[in-house]
C-alpha cells in the first residue's frame, strides 16, 4: 500500500476498498494517522486487525526514520531524516516564546539547486524534489517531538533545504494535508513559504490559493551583491522580486516578510540599510534581521561570517529611522549546526552522534 503520507481521504479509500477493507476506514484512518494515535498505541480497537498493524507499523518507521537527532542548549532540536531511498534530509523544532508552544522548519528538496554562496545545503549540490509525502512525514516527525516535550507544534516554516518553490506542485499538496481539518489540523496563517525569489513560483503560488504566509529571502538590496550572494539573483532582479511579492500581498492580503541575512562586510552597512528601506517604502512589508551561523568557506571560497552586535544593532536603528518595521531574530541553536544542511553535513562525513 502507498505511504499513508501521500494519501488524502479520497485518494485512500479506493486503496483500502482493492486491498479487502472497507472504503469507509479512510477518513478514520488518515485522521488517527496524522494525530499520532499509532504513536500512542490507542488505535487498537477502532480498526481491523492489518489496518491496527499498518498504523503501528507506520509510527515505527518514522521513528526509525531519525538518523541522527542534537539538542541545543536553547531546546531547539534538529533531525536528521532518512529517506526510503537512503538520502538524508533535515528538519527543525523550535522552542516557541510559549512553553507549551513550538515552531517546525521543514525541507522541500534533497540537497538544493540554488548555489547561495553562505549555505552549506547548496555546497552538496541538488539531488531530488521531496515528495508530499515525504514533507508530511517531516510535518509529522516533528509533531511527535513536539508533543514528547510536552509542546504543541504551532507554526511549519518551509526554511529548511531546497527552494520550495521550484518544487510547488509537492510543496502545495504537502500544505493542502497539513492545513486540513481532517488531517494536519494546522491554519494556512500557520504556515509560511520561503523563497530566494522564485518570480514565477511566487505567482503561481499566490494562484494557488493557499493563503499561506510568504517570506522572501533578499539577503542584499541591489543587484550586484545579491548575485554575489544568491546565484538566484543573477536570474530575478531585486526589483522583479519586490513586484511579485506585491503581487502575493495584495492576493493574499496578508504582509510578505523581508529575510535579510546579516554578513560581516558584505550586506551589512548603513547605506545599504538606506537602499533597503528606499526599496520597502510604501510597502506593507516587514524585515526579518537574522543572525548568521557560519558555515565555513562558500561554493566560490570566501568564508562569511556574521555581522557584529553593533552592527546589526545600527542596521536595525537605521531601517526604524525610516519608517521600516524590522525586528532582529535571535539565533537558534549555534551549538547543534542550525544552519541549513550542517547537519548533513556533518552526518556525512561520520561526525555526528546516533539519535
Ligand atoms: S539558502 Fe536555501 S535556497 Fe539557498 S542554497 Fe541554501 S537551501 Fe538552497
Amino acid at each position: 500500500m502507498t505511504d499513508l503520507s501521500e494519501h488524502t481521504i479520497a485518494t485512500l479509500a479506493p486503496e483500502l476498498a482493492a486491498g479487502g477493507f472497507r472504503a469507509s476506514h479512510s477518513g478514520p484512518l488518515l485522521r488517527s494517522y496524522y494525530r499520532g494515535e499509532e504513536a500512542a498505541g490507542r488505535n487498537g480497537r477502532r480498526f481491523p486487525q492489518a489496518l491496527g498493524a499498518l498504523l503501528r507499523g507506520h509510527a515505527r518507521r518514522r521513528a526509525a526514520a531519525i538518523a541522527a537527532r542534537r539538542v541545543a542548549a536553547d531546546g531547539t532540536t534538529k533531525l536528521l531524516i532518512r529517506l526510503a531511498d537512503a538520502r538524508t534530509v533535515e528538519s527543525v523544532l523550535m522552542p516557541g516564546d510559549r512553553a507549551d508552544r513550538a515552531a517546525g522548519c521543514v525541507s522541500s528538496q534533497v540537497g538544493c539547486a540554488m548555489g547561495c554562496d553562505f549555505c552549506a545545503t547548496a555546497r552538496a549540490g541538488f539531488e531530488r524534489d521531496l515528495s508530499s509525502g515525504e514533507i508530511v512525514e517531516q510535518f509529522l516527525a516533528l509533531r511527535d517531538e513536539a508533543r514528547a516535550g510536552g509542546r504543541r507544534l504551532q507554526t511549519i516554516v518551509f526554511m529548511g533545504m531546497g527552494e520550495p518553490l521550484l518544487n510547488l506542485g509537492n510543496v502545495c499538496t504537502a500544505v493542502e494535508r497539513i492545513v486540513s481539518n481532517d488531517m494536519g489540523g494546522l491554519g494556512c496563517r500557520q504556515v509560511t513559504v520561503s523563497t530566494v525569489g522564485i518570480v514565477p513560483g511566487i505567482r503561481a503560488l499566490a494562484a494557488s490559493g493557499l493563503g499561506v504566509h510568504l517570506a522572501v529571502s533578499l539577503h542584499a538590496p541591489d543587484d550586484p551583491t545579491r548575485a554575489r550572494l544568491l546565484p538566484a539573483g543573477r536570474r530575478f532582479g531585486v526589483r522583479e522580486i519586490l513586484a511579485a511579492a506585491d503581487l502575493y500581498q495584495s492576493s493574499v492580503g496578508r504582509p510578505v516578510s523581508i529575510q535579510y541575512c546579516l554578513l560581516a562586510g558584505v550586506n551589512d552597512s548603513i547605506g545599504q540599510a538606506d537602499q533597503l528601506a528606499a526599496l520597502l517604502e510604501g510597502r506593507r512589508m516587514h524585515v526579518n534581521l537574522l543572525h548568521y551561523n557560519p558555515t565555513g568557506p562558500g561554493i566560490r571560497g570566501e568564508a562569511y561570517a556574521p555581522s557584529s552586535d553593533g552592527a546589526t544593532v545600527a542596521f536595525l536603528a537605521r531601517l526604524r529611522l525610516h519608517g521600516i518595521v524590522a525586528h532582529v531574530r535571535r539565533p537558534r541553536g549555534p551549538d547543534i549546526d542550525a544552519a541549513c544542511g550542517q547537519l548533513r553535513q556533518r552526518a556525512w562525513t561520520s561526525l555526528d552522534l546516533p539519535a
